[in-house]
């Protein structure tokens, strides 16, 4: 008997019906090969964004928040954010009312992507950025407003707080929870995927109880919770003489700002990066930006017991209903979907090709552009040479 998962998705603005086109055909096709009918997927269509508001008048919808529950999973292209729509962003509503505290991006490079740096080929790492904490809970006042004037009054009365008078308010709230379980997902990956360290990032020199207790904690869970199979960076010189213990993770933090250097210049030594919310953003685009850029960088938002796949990158609507895009991003996310769900076997399939695809110079127009020589071809064109490479 056959094994059939239905998996919800959203479609996306812009150019996401061109990438969830070609990616639905790749996915569809290593099912097909690997499983031979053993196991099938249902692609059940759910709805958020241009098309939900053209159907139902909304932007968002109850159904689709159900759906998603329901089946555990989804993935989605990307959104639009409406302008005055009453949303900050359909994706950080998405993440926050689903409580999908990990935005989880792996980056590596692809053999024949160009690159802006010596050796791409040495950077393979997986952040987890925090999603439901810090600056994105977008607490924030304009300067001159009320909330902001009556914030500036209490800290000047209650702590003798100076601030200008003319400033805009911000707050920056991490939470020991919120923090830790974060962090504790990150360990968890490392060791179920035989990581070598997991690297806590944060700005703690400056904001010692937001960023700096975030480091205190990541410490915490580390010892207290995965204490047999960590060692930190300290302990390797302090008590193992520079050597590390056979089969233990070393757990590491850096300061942001030499994080960025670091990640240029020695990339191989980092392989799982815990993040707050701010500088897991950033980080994850720099770093990708490294191995060759957006069309080619995969994501998912997990939480407890739900995930949401999607690429990294927007909905360039200038773009939209050419079959031009690059669908690779949107196909590797589904092949973290892939191996979410167990099926690895089709996981590998996707990636195995995709590099084959890529190597062979069948590139869309964004690689394409930056080698001589190379013309592009279209979305589907490129998803149909990936499944030509697959393995039967
Ligand atoms: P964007 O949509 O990511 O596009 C910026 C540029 O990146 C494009 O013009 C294109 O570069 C390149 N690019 C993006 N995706 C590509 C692909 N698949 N293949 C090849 N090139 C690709 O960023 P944006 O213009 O800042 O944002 C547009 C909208 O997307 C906004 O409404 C934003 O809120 C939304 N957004 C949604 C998500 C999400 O749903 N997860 C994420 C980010 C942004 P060239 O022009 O150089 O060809």
């Amino acid at each position: 008997m056959s094994e059939k998962i239905i998996i919800p998705f959203i479609e996306g603005d812009g150019i996401g019906p061109d990438i969830w086109r070609a990616s639905k055909m790749v996915f569809d096709a290593t099912v097909e090969k690997i499983y031979k009918g053993k196991r099938e997927v249902e692609w059940k269509e759910i709805y958020a964004g241009e098309k939900c508001y053209k159907k139902y008048g909304k932007w968002l919808i109850e159904e689709t928040f159900k759906e998603i529950q329901k089946y555990g999973l989804a993935i989605k292209g990307p959104l639009t954010t409406p302008i005055g729509g009453g949303f900050r962003s359909l994706n950080v509503t998405i993440r926050q009312q689903l409580g999908l505290y990990a935005c989880v991006r792996p980056v590596r490079h692809f053999s024949g992507v160009p690159a802006p740096v010596k050796n791409p080929e040495f950077v393979d790492v997986v952040i987890f950025r925090e999603n439901t904490d810090d600056i994105y809970l977008g607490i924030e006042w304009e300067a001159y407003s009320k909330e902001a004037t009556k914030i500036i009054g209490f800290l000047s009365k209650e702590f003798k707080i100076s601030i200008n008078e003319d400033s805009g308010i911000g707050i920056k709230p991490m939470s020991e929870f919120k923090s830790k379980r974060l962090i504790r997902k990150a360990i968890k990956y490392a060791i179920e995927n035989n990581k070598p360290n997991v690297t806590l990032v944060h700005k703690g020199n400056i904001m010692k109880y937001t960023e700096g207790a975030f480091k205190k904690w990541g410490y915490e869970v580390a010892q207290k919770e995965f204490g047999d199979k960590i060692v930190t960076e300290d302990e390797v010189y302090t008590t193992y003489k520079g050597k590390v213990p056979l089969n233990k993770i070393i757990i590491k933090d850096r300061i942001t700002d030499a994080m960025f250097q670091q990640i240029l210049l020695r990339p191989k030594e980092y392989s799982v990066i815990a993040a707050p919310n701010l500088n897991g953003d950033y980080l994850s685009d720099a770093i990708l930006a490294q191995v060759g850029g957006l069309g080619l960088g995969p994501g998912a938002n997990i939480g407890d017991n739900i995930a949401v796949f999607e690429a990294t990158h927007g909905t360039a609507p200038k773009y939209a209903g050419m079959d031009k895009v690059n669908p690779g991003a949107l196909i590797l996310s589904g092949s973290m979907m892939f191996d979410y769900l167990g099926w690895t076997e089709a996981s590998r399939n996707i990636v195995h090709a995709l590099e084959k695809t890529i190597s062979s110079e069948v590139m869309t127009y964004d690689i394409a552009r930056q080698i001589k020589g190379v013309a592009p071809v279209k979305c589907s064109e490129f998803a149909k040479e990936i499944i030509r490479n697959m393995e039967n």
